[in-house]
C-alpha cells in the first residue's frame, strides 16, 4: 500500500514528484522547512524587487521537464539570449572566448605571451600531473591557467588550485584543450551540440519561483498538501520501514512511502538503525556554501550581460547577476535596477561570519572599486545566506555515499531525490527528473534513479575556467 505518500523538500525535486503523485490520485504531502517553496529555486521578493539565488536559467534536455514546464507555465516563459563576459583586469572577456575580443583586451604583447607559455609547457610539461594547476598548465600553458582558470575556480571551490585532485580537472574541463579554444575563438561553432554553451534559454517572467508556487498550487488543487514552515527533525522506523515524520513543531506525520530532498547528510543522522559508520560517512560530506549581497540602484545600471564572471584576484566577488536582463519583470520600473553579488564561502568562514552591514559595505566597495557601478546610488541592500549549495565531489565522496546507498537500500520504503538529497551536482532539471522518476517508481515503474545526471557531454562547465555546471 503506497497510497499516502510524504516528501520532505518543497524544492524543484519534492514539488515534481509530488506533482506526479498528486495528479494520479496519490494522497501526498509536502513538508517544507522554509516559508516558501522553490528550494534554491525560489525568487526572494524585496520591495518589489525579485532576486534568485544566483540566476536560474531553464533548460533541458528531457522531454519529460519541458513538458512539466510547458504545462504549469506555458505563456509565462520568456526566451533569453546568454549574454555573459568574464570580467578580467578590467576588461569584458567574450564568454566563450572570442580572438578578436582576446587579442584587443590583453594586446599583441601580451597574446604572445600566452602563445609562448602554452609552447614551453608542451615541450617542458610538468612531469607528474598530480593537481589542477599542473593538468591545466600542461595544456594550456601557465599564462591562460594563471588568467581564466586559477582565480575563479579557486573562487568557487575555497581551495588553492594545486591541492584540487588532476583527475577533476580532467573530468571537468574534459574535450577543451588549447587549440580547441583558439579554434573555437577563431570560428563559431555551428554543430547546434551542447557541449560548447547555451546560447538561449528560458525563464519565468517573475523569475525561477514563479514556477515553483505555480507548481505548488497546482499539487493543493489536486488535493495534495504543501507545508511551510516545517522542518523534518525527526524519522520513526518499524520493522525496515520509516512510519512517520515529526517536524520541529512536534506534528508528527504518518505515511505509506517517504521520497526526501532533504540534504542527505542530515537525513542519515535522522535514522535510527543506521550504523554509527554510516552516520559518519555522512557527516564528512562537503558543500561550498552562498552569500549574496543583493542591491538596489537608482538608475539602471548600463550592463548587457545577464551574469558576468569576475576574475579580479583583489576581490571576493565572484559572480554578478544583473536582474533586469535576465527578466525586465524583475524590477518594478525602467529607471532602477538591482544586482546580485555572488560570494561563495565555506559555513562559518570569515565572510560567511561577517555582519550583513559589512558584507554590504564589501559588496558596494568592490563593485564600485571593479568600475561596475556607482555605489553612491545603491538605494537598498540586503543579504541572503544559502547553506550548502555546491556538493562537493571530495576525493572521499564516492565512499562516503556508497555507504550510504547501501544503508538507505535496506529501507524498502524510501527514495532520496534531488541535487542535495541525492548529493549530486544537480540542475534543476535533473532534480525534477529524479522526482518524477520517483513518484513514477512508486506508481510501479523501475527507474534508476542515480542514473541521472551522469552525462557528462551535458555540462556546460567544460568552457575556460570552472564555471560550476549552472553557468
Ligand atoms: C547559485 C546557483 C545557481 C544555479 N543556477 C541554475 C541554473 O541556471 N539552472 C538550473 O537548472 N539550475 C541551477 N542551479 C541548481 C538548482 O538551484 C538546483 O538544481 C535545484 O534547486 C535543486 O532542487 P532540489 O529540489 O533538488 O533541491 P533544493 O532546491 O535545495 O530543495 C530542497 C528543499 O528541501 C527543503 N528542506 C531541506 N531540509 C528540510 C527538512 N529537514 N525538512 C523540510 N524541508 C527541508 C529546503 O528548504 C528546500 O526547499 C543553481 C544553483 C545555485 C546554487
Amino acid at each position: 500500500m503506497n497510497d499516502n505518500i510524504l516528501v520532505i523538500g518543497a524544492g524543484p525535486a519534492g514539488l515534481a514528484a509530488a506533482y506526479e503523485l498528486a495528479k494520479n490520485g496519490k494522497k501526498v504531502t509536502v513538508l517544507e522547512k522554509e516559508n516558501q517553496v522553490g528550494g534554491i529555486s525560489k525568487t526572494i521578493v524585496h520591495d518589489g524587487y525579485r532576486f534568485d539565488i544566483g540566476g536560474h536559467r531553464f533548460f533541458t534536455k528531457s522531454d519529460r521537464v519541458n513538458t512539466l514546464w510547458n504545462e504549469v507555465l506555458g505563456e509565462e516563459f520568456l526566451t533569453r539570449p546568454r549574454c555573459s563576459h568574464i570580467f578580467f583586469k578590467k576588461k569584458f572577456f567574450n564568454y566563450p572566448l572570442k580572438a578578436s575580443n582576446v587579442v584587443r583586451n590583453l594586446g599583441v604583447y601580451l597574446c604572445i605571451k600566452v602563445f609562448l607559455s602554452y609552447l614551453s609547457s608542451r615541450l617542458k610539461p610538468y612531469q607528474k600531473e598530480d593537481n589542477f594547476e599542473e593538468w591545466v598548465s600542461n595544456r594550456f600553458g601557465k599564462e591562460l591557467y594563471r588568467m581564466f582558470f586559477k582565480t575563479y575556480t579557486e573562487k568557487v571551490w575555497g581551495i588553492p588550485c594545486n591541492s584540487i585532485d588532476a583527475q577533476w580537472a580532467a573530468q571537468r574541463i574534459k574535450g577543451l584543450s588549447f587549440l580547441t579554444a583558439v579554434k573555437n575563438a577563431l570560428f563559431t561553432n555551428n554543430s547546434g551540440k551542447i557541449k560548447t554553451l547555451i546560447t538561449k534559454f528560458n525563464y519565468p517572467k517573475f523569475g525561477p519561483g514563479q514556477m515553483y508556487e505555480a507548481i505548488a498550487k497546482k499539487i493543493e488543487e489536486m488535493g495534495g498538501k504543501v507545508v511551510l514552515n516545517s522542518r523534518v527533525v525527526k524519522l520513526e522506523e518499524k520493522d525496515g520501514c520509516l512510519i512517520s515524520a515529526t517536524d520541529e513543531k512536534g506534528e508528527k506525520y504518518g505515511f505509506d512511502y517517504l521520497i526526501s530532498s532533504m540534504p542527505i547528510d542530515e537525513l542519515v543522522v535522522l535514522m535510527d538503525s543506521f550504523p554509527e559508520e554510516v552516520k559518519d560517512a555522512a557527516r564528512g560530506l562537503e558543500y561550498r556554501s552562498l552569500l549574496t549581497v543583493n542591491l538596489v540602484f537608482s538608475y539602471k545600471i548600463p550592463l548587457e550581460d545577464t551574469w558576468l564572471y569576475i576574475h579580479e584576484p583583489d576581490v571576493h566577488l565572484g559572480r554578478i547577476q544583473v536582474f533586469h536582463n535576465w527578466s525586465p519583470y524583475l524590477v518594478p520600473d525602467n529607471e532602477t535596477s538591482s544586482l546580485g553579488l555572488e560570494y561563495f564561502c565555506y559555513e562559518n568562514d570569515h565572510l560567511w561570519s561577517m555582519k550583513d552591514n559589512d558584507l554590504i559595505k564589501l559588496g558596494k566597495d568592490e563593485i564600485s572599486r571593479l568600475g561596475l557601478a556607482d555605489e553612491q546610488k545603491v538605494m537598498d541592500a540586503f543579504v541572503v545566506r544559502t547553506r550548502k549549495t555546491y556538493p562537493m565531489y571530495s576525493n572521499d565522496f564516492k565512499k562516503r555515499m556508497s555507504l550510504i546507498r547501501e544503508s538507505l537500500k535496506k529501507i524498502v520504503n524510501i527514495q532520496p531525490i534531488g541535487r542535495y538529497g541525492m548529493f549530486k551536482y544537480n540542475n534543476m532539471d535533473h532534480s525534477i527528473l529524479t522526482g518524477i522518476y520517483a513518484a513514477e517508481n512508486i506508481l510501479g515503474s523501475n527507474h534508476d534513479v542515480w542514473q541521472i545526471n551522469t552525462e557528462p557531454e551535458y555540462h556546460e562547465e567544460q568552457g575556460i575556467g570552472d564555471r560550476t555546471n549552472e553557468k
